[in-house]
């Protein structure tokens, strides 16, 4: 690709609904799907004189969250109102923390093309999520719905630096926050469903000839609900305020930040609106709700069900099991059961080499095509481990394993038991011994030319050998025979 004329500068902000049963301030239920406002109550639809009560759950989950973004955790936190009308908020305010949020300073690390990279976290609040508007969006003159259900659903907000230099790393970010937040439980990261979405703050930033780096207005793209929707607005709006500085050039210095929404059908962003300042929101402390204290008793509780993180899990991967940072990634990255399966097979063969890749390339693939949910497996650990036994014991090639893998699933039999029943027969090293001289007999040609020096010459033995035995030889065990027996011909 070629090199791009200025630099893409993007800043994201994740809202990630809790994994409680009951909403942030009462005690309906956040359950997805629900008829519409059926889940409400007169505190979450904002009728006077109720006082809301914190849900200590979503608490810890949220400080659970900020524990694995690596965030310091206040000892001391607030609630504010945070002012604005819309419909689909009832009280007129949300309740949201302003300037003692419950933690700060955090980072996150992600993979990128040149290695792995720190993305800084400014903080990550707590807050309540407000309504949903059903627009009629067909133009059939219906009305505009409000459906009241997600009114006060907890939300996670984690704010990110202005980290993220271009929109591939944006999206590896939100994939990174995604299997952190559902491996600790914290939230299901459901997109379709609106269990995590983003904003994301992007300008660029372009060199000029006297040295010094002149950036475009900061414009916050809303409502991506997509990793795809991200990769794209972001890729779109960077080319957009490039050309637009390019006919406008240092004017745009003088443009307020401003806020667009992402149009998926037509792949554009659209700038809706000068961007509202935190003074626009008459925010203050939440006179109905006491502050919070948090002690080392209750940080040390919440760490401690906190279980392994992914970026610990890959870790231990490759200390204990040897595996290639890309393995202890593409393992650790599937979640938790995936990884524990795969420590069962490696455990049980021996080979967490031969066990990773079996996992990695078949037994996932295998659970996809079956849909399985959850943590359903195709086998169980000991037989995919005796699968890998059997492979090396009898001297099976890739192909062979495949297909008694394949009838091990078919028929739910143990990897010994697929062998027999597709008659495959083991050889071993004095009859593959037996097989080798053969093949170097009927081969007069090929042992003359290797003879000369053409080393190429005894691949051509050696695929005798291999047809000669159905593929069944270890293709190691043929080349060291091979040799032997071409020394003394
Ligand atoms: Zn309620």
């Amino acid at each position: 690709m070629a090199e791009q004329p200025y630099r893409t500068v993007i800043g994201l902000e994740v809202h990630v609904q809790l994994l409680t049963k009951t909403k942030l301030f009462c005690g309906c239920s956040t359950r997805f799907g629900l008829p519409p406002n059926s889940a409400t109550c007169p505190v979450c639809i904002g009728l006077p004189g109720v006082l809301p009560v914190m849900n200590r759950r979503a608490f810890d989950l949220a400080l659970r969250a900020a524990l694995a973004l690596n965030c310091q955790i206040a000892s001391f936190t607030k609630w504010d109102r945070k002012n604005y009308y819309y419909p689909d908020l009832p009280k007129n305010y949300q309740i949201s923390q302003y300037d003692l949020p419950f933690s700060h300073d955090g980072w996150l690390e992600i993979d990128t093309p040149a290695g792995s990279k720190r993305i800084g976290i400014i903080r990550a609040h707590l807050e309540e999520d407000a309504g949903k508007m059903l627009h009629d969006e067909k133009g059939t003159g219906k009305d505009s719905l409000v459906d009241l259900n997600r009114a006060g659903t907890p939300l996670l907000e984690i704010v990110s630096k202005p980290e993220l230099s271009s929109p591939e790393e944006a999206k590896a970010y939100l994939e990174e926050i995604r299997l952190l937040l559902r491996e600790t439980g914290v939230s299901d990261c459901e997109m379709q469903e609106g269990s995590l979405r983003c904003d994301a703050n992007v300008n660029v930033h372009l060199p000029q000839a006297d040295g010094t780096v002149a950036a475009t207005p900061i414009v916050e793209v809303k409502n991506l609900n997509s990793f795809r929707a991200v990769e794209r607005a972001m890729r779109y709006e960077a080319q957009r305020q490039f050309e637009q500085f390019q006919k406008d050039g240092l004017r745009l210095g003088q443009t307020p930040k401003a806020t667009a929404g992402w149009d998926e059908d037509r792949g554009v962003t659209r700038v809706q609106r000068r961007k509202e300042e935190a003074s626009d929101y008459r925010y203050f402390p939440e006179p109905d709700l006491v502050p919070i204290v948090v002690d080392a008793a209750w940080l040390e509780r919440v760490r401690s069900e906190m279980g392994e993180l992914p970026s610990v899990a890959r870790a231990r991967m490759q200390a204990e099991y040897g595996l290639t940072p890309y393995d202890a990634r593409v393992l650790t990255g599937q979640g938790r059961a995936v990884t524990a399966y795969f420590e069962a097979v490696a455990k049980a063969c021996g080979d967490a080499k031969a066990a990773s890749n079996w996992v990695t390339n078949k037994v996932l693939a295998t659970r996809k095509d079956q849909k399985a949910e959850g943590v359903t497996f195709p086998m169980r650990p000991e037989d995919l481990a005796g699968l890998i036994c059997q492979q090396k014991a009898i001297g099976l090639n890739k192909q062979m394993a495949e297909e008694v893998y394949a009838r091990m699933l078919q028929d739910g039999t143990s990897a010994r038991e697929a062998v027999d029943r597709l008659g495959i027969k083991a050889v071993g090293a004095g009859d593959l011994a037996e097989v080798v001289r053969k093949a170097i007999a009927a081969n007069p040609k090929a042992v003359a030319d290797f003879k000369k020096g053409k080393a190429a010459a005894a691949q051509a033995i050696k695929g005798a050998v291999m047809r000669e035995t159905k593929g069944t030889a270890p293709p190691d065990l043929v080349q060291q025979l091979l040799m032997e027996e071409l020394q003394k011909a």
